[in-house]
């Protein structure tokens, strides 16, 4: 019987999974097994052949994997989904699987340091290049896209300046030209932003982030159509091998239940923070989506639902100050990553935006005194308080 399609907060918790074929179990179960058995030889065959559906060995499937893989292609608006061991596993997947040699990837002004790291390396050892577009209009973006540019790569909001890319007008262009657009939505999540509904071909996780929400896995997510999860599935995902563990994959599915509940509280208290960080003396610049000041604030109400739970902010001052600045808070943690319940606090310039060169990292408006928090689910008026009296200590 065909499942009727319910809105993305019940999609959240029940896509994917049916209790019928599960024995009824209520939560999807754990089938932390390495390897399956065939009831004879003949099956083994028809299930390597592929002429007979069916787990063989979890690097190639496993069942509580493929709950969570189903899960995400719903709630993305995809066709199909797989998980990997880690966001950069899923990057990397993608991005081997559609450049080659002499091939060119365009990018949106700035991405993840370690993503930026593996695009070096793929120009360093295969040849294949790669170039920032700033994408601020069909002019610059067509004028950006070479004769070999094999995908255009983006995040939006970008990391850490939050800047924003209009995904429809860029999926229009690269449509025309047949060049595939690959969106990092790790920032938005599924419930902010679905970059599929809006043309582009393929949304890539690190599903450490939102998806998981508490801060006790590292994931990534790629979905996509059926041919492209095919070609990955069957080449640079089985054969480099960067799986998810079905444990880690069960945490997933546990923690992306609340992602909808999650995300209100996460937009609603950096709203709320943003309020308080702009009018700060010691606050030089600030960057979020949702300021209705914001370059790109029309582009936010276009594509996504709330502005979402990151803010980055310039502190007056030398990296010192900023540093001093973040010895002082006592409720917000020192750490990378994001979209957890904890609010964290990070220096991109020294953390992760460190292997960027300085000169690049100029480019991307990534400034010695910039500062980005992940504001968590803390009650909002406390992680206020903290920031008011480690300015006050300044
Ligand atoms: C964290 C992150 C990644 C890398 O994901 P891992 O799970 O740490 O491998 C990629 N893109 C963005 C935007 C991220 O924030």
């Amino acid at each position: 019987m065909e499942k009727k399609k319910s809105r993305f907060e019940t999609e959240v918790i029940h896509a994917g999974y049916s209790n019928d074929e599960h024995q009824g179990s209520l939560v999807p179960p754990l089938y932390q097994t390495s390897t399956f058995t065939f009831a004879n030889a003949e099956q083994g065959e028809r299930r390597f052949a592929g002429k007979e559906e069916g787990f063989i060995y979890s690097r190639l499937g496993n069942p509580t994997v493929k709950i969570l893989e189903d899960k995400i292609a719903v709630l993305e608006k995809g066709e199909a989904a797989l998980a990997f061991s880690s966001g950069m596993a899923a990057v990397s997947a993608v991005l081997v699987a559609l450049t080659k040699t002499g091939d060119h990837i365009l990018c949106s002004q700035g991405v993840y340091g370690c993503t930026f790291g593996l695009m070096e390396l793929l120009k360093e050892k295969y040849g294949i290049g790669h170039d920032f577009s700033l994408m601020d209009s069909k002019e610059s973006l067509e004028n950006d896209i070479l004769p070999n540019t094999a995908c255009i790569y983006i995040e939006t909001p970008i990391n850490p300046t939050m800047k924003l890319v209009d995904l429809e007008m860029v999926a229009r262009i690269a449509n025309e030209k047949g060049i595939p657009v690959v969106v990092d939505n790790t920032f938005c999540s599924p419930y902010l932003q679905t970059p599929l509904a809006l043309g582009c071909d393929i949304v890539i996780h690190s599903a450490t982030k939102y998806i998981c929400g508490h801060g006790d896995v590292i994931a990534g997510l790629v979905v996509g159509n059926k041919e492209f999860i095919g070609i990955v599935s069957r080449t640079t995902q089985k054969d480099i091998g960067g799986i998810i563990s079905p444990f880690d994959a069960w945490l997933l599915l546990r923690g992306i239940k609340t992602l909808p509940v999650r995300m209100d509280r996460h937009s609603a208290n950096a709203a709320r923070l943003f309020e308080f960080l702009k009018h700060h003396a010691q606050v030089d610049s600030i960057y979020f989506p949702g300021d209705s000041e914001h370059v790109d604030y029309d582009i936010m109400k276009k594509q996504m639902k709330q502005s979402g739970g990151l803010i980055s902010f310039t502190i007056k001052g030398t990296k010192e100050t900023a540093q001093k600045f973040m010895n002082h808070l006592q409720l917000i943690k020192i750490a990378v990553s994001l979209g957890d319940a904890e609010t964290l606090i990070q220096h991109p310039a020294t953390m992760t935006h460190a292997v960027v060169p300085e000169e690049e990292r100029r480019k991307m408006g990534i400034e010695n005194t910039l500062l980005r928090l992940s504001v968590g689910l803390e009650a909002w008026e406390d992680i206020k308080e903290d920031l008011e009296q480690a300015f006050d200590k300044i």
